[in-house]
């Protein structure tokens, strides 16, 4: 059986087209999400057409690396706002210098290989920008590194099981695509009002990706601080003490705000 971490290994040996995706790719909008096709189909399937500056050692050609990326890219369900979300305009961006800290921090996160085991829990105002640096980082982890990836806003996930409940259908599927996914970001978590049934979802979701030695990303506009003092907005309140000492073992935590120094200068 391969582990994660092995996963990522041999996903990222064969990287000659890491820079290129991007450019062979049309990016779109289709039905709520960004969505990518490549801009020209390989004459011989994907399998040594000759066109391509490269072939891979088993044969394959680029185009059929493209089209895999492609696939990645479309199954993450980026959200259309974030069409423009992409590691070069995160870096070009000008904001606080708290913000452009964190940003570097992620940015040096997405290039380490093998990536760290360790997510990243980004805790921030709303409006901020949390969202559309989780959404560049998806476009990163799925075009250039081939990574499966899934964005999934908290808030909508529980309506879709709650859907699901009320028509008496499965939702074994919707629970499925998050624990499958090597790279998950749950975005905008503790937006939702706090009943134990929304706890129960989340706790559910966070054990499994613990035991899974899973990559998770969270991000929340409920203050992450390590401080000793809890207020009612507080991260840790809201998702219990359960979740909490598993999130603190499997993601660096990030401030999007203010700066939070001892959090940004913890080694990868
Ligand atoms: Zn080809």
């Amino acid at each position: 059986m391969t582990t994660r971490q092995q996963l990522h290994r041999t996903t990222l040996s064969d990287h000659k087209v890491w820079g290129i995706a991007e450019q062979k790719l049309r990016i779109f909008i289709h039905q709520g999400n960004v969505k990518a096709e490549a801009r020209e189909s390989c004459p011989n399937q994907g399998y040594y057409c000759g066109q391509c500056p490269t072939s891979l050692s088993n044969g394959f050609c680029q185009h059929r690396i493209i089209l895999q990326r492609a696939r990645l890219f479309n199954k993450a369900t980026i959200p259309s706002r974030f069409i423009n979300a992409t590691m070069g305009a995160l870096r070009q961006q000008k904001s606080t210098p708290s913000i452009m800290k964190a940003i570097t921090w992620i940015d040096k996160w997405c290039q380490l290989d093998p990536l760290p085991q360790k997510g990243i829990l980004l805790s921030g105002p709303h409006g901020a920008g949390k969202s559309f640096v989780m959404a560049a980082v998806i476009r990163w982890l799925t075009l250039q590194r081939g990574i499966s990836c899934l964005f999934a806003i908290f808030g909508l996930f529980l309506m879709k099981v709650k859907q699901r409940y009320n028509t008496g259908e499965n939702d074994y599927e919707l629970f499925e695509n998050l624990f499958n996914a090597d790279v998950l970001i749950l975005d905008d978590v503790g937006s939702s009002r706090n009943s134990e049934w929304t706890n129960d979802v989340f706790k559910t979701i966070i054990a499994r990706r613990y035991n899974d030695c899973a990559i998770t990303f969270l991000t929340t506009n409920l203050s992450g601080g390590l401080s000793e003092e809890k207020n009612e907005n507080d991260f840790s309140l809201w998702a219990g003490s359960h979740s909490t000492s598993r999130l603190n073992e499997m993601s660096y935590w990030l401030t999007f705000d203010g700066p939070d120094r001892r959090r940004l200068s913890q080694k990868i």
